[in-house]
């Protein structure tokens, strides 16, 4: 059978990435073919849509880091043709080809089977970037935090991961304070819970080793030195969950938070994120994720308009999520 996806070749000059006609030999080996019927852009696939990321280790590639799908054939014994199952990391569009295509063959292993009360749709809503919110809200409860103990900063809250993290946290009693460098977004970060809107050019300069107390935990999905802002302004005992890179890798920091207010820092790995976990954090997500803010934030395009929207995600101008449907 042959099938669209949008792929990635290696040529002299780089890489060319484009909508291709595949067929399904040209599929990597894998034990589950999925019918693709949704995905999404986040961050990293806006990277791989420009062509130049390095993300893509293997030539040619199916971009797409997420997928959601009825299985076609299955080998594997825990899923079976007419399952409806999503997708998330595990290398897609990085060394195995992802959910930018109608056919998909991936390891069942892989596999979360789609939750009672979950749709593809809403799953792509959600995406990595939901779902790596919903890791960070875990690993801040997990290091005992309550919103008791005061407020939960998020720091690039107009963009996927921030939008879902305002919502998850405000929902679950969190005193949300939201870092954007988008003062026109002050409403919609409000309407998903927000309590307080700061500027992140506040966060943006290197900070001190010790600032004064601010949040007692933290989603960051921005890096260097708005991470290093959040880390300096943490409580004592306070933790900050970090995902991201938005704003740069790098880390100018201290250890002053860490040895003299026993601070920490939460390191959030979406792709390789051991079964149990993704599969408590989906079930969390559909039990709790409140469906009109989720509605909200997103936008639900054809997959024909993926890369304008890899464009709009490199230049931080996505607001929320953006579904794609590929069939
Ligand atoms: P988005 O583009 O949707 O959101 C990123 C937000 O960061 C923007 O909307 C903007 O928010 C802010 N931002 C962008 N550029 C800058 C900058 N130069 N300085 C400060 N803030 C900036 O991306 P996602 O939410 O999909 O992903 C966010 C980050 O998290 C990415 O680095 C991504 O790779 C990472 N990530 C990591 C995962 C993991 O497993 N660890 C999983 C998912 C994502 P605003 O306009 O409000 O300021």
């Amino acid at each position: 059978m042959n099938f669209r996806a949008i792929r990635a070749d290696k040529t002299d000059q780089g890489q060319d990435v484009r909508f291709a006609t595949m067929s399904e030999d040209e599929l990597m080996p894998g034990d589950v073919t999925v019918r693709v019927t949704h995905s999404t852009v986040n961050y990293k696939d806006g990277l791989a849509l420009s062509g130049k990321s390095p993300v893509i280790r293997r030539f040619p590639m199916v971009l797409g880091i997420d997928l959601a799908g009825i299985v076609r054939n299955s080998s594997h014994a825990g899923f079976k043709a007419g399952d409806e199952v999503l997708l998330n990391g595990y290398g897609l569009s990085e060394t195995h080809m992802g959910g930018y295509a109608e056919l998909a063959r991936v390891k069942g292993d892989w596999l979360v089977k789609m939750p009672v009360g979950m749709t593809a749709a809403r799953a792509m809503a959600i995406g990595t970037a939901g779902y790596t919110a919903m890791l960070c809200l875990m690993a801040l409860e997990a290091h005992g935090l309550k919103p008791a103990d005061g407020p939960a900063l998020v720091t690039g809250a107009a963009g996927g991961v921030g939008s879902v993290a305002i919502t998850l946290l405000a929902q679950a009693g969190w005193h949300v304070i939201a870092s954007t460098g988008r003062a026109g977004e002050a409403d919609y970060l409000k309407s998903l819970g927000a309590s307080e809107i700061i500027d992140r050019a506040d966060l943006a300069k290197p900070p001190k080793a010790l600032m004064p107390e601010r949040w007692a935990a933290g989603v960051d999905s921005v890096g260097s030195t708005t991470l290093a802002s959040a880390i300096a302004a943490t409580k004592a005992r306070g933790a900050i969950a970090a995902c991201g890179l938005a704003g740069g890798m790098d880390l100018p920091s201290s250890v002053a938070p860490f040895i003299l207010r026993g601070v920490a820092l939460l390191g959030v790995d979406s792709v390789q994120c051991p079964m149990p976990r993704r599969v408590a954090a989906w079930e969390r997500l559909t039990k709790s994720l409140d469906a009109k803010r989720l509605d909200a934030m997103t936008e639900t395009v054809s997959w024909e308009k993926a890369f304008e929207i890899g464009e709009k995600i490199r230049a931080g101008q996505v607001r929320g999520r953006v579904v794609l449907e590929i069939a």
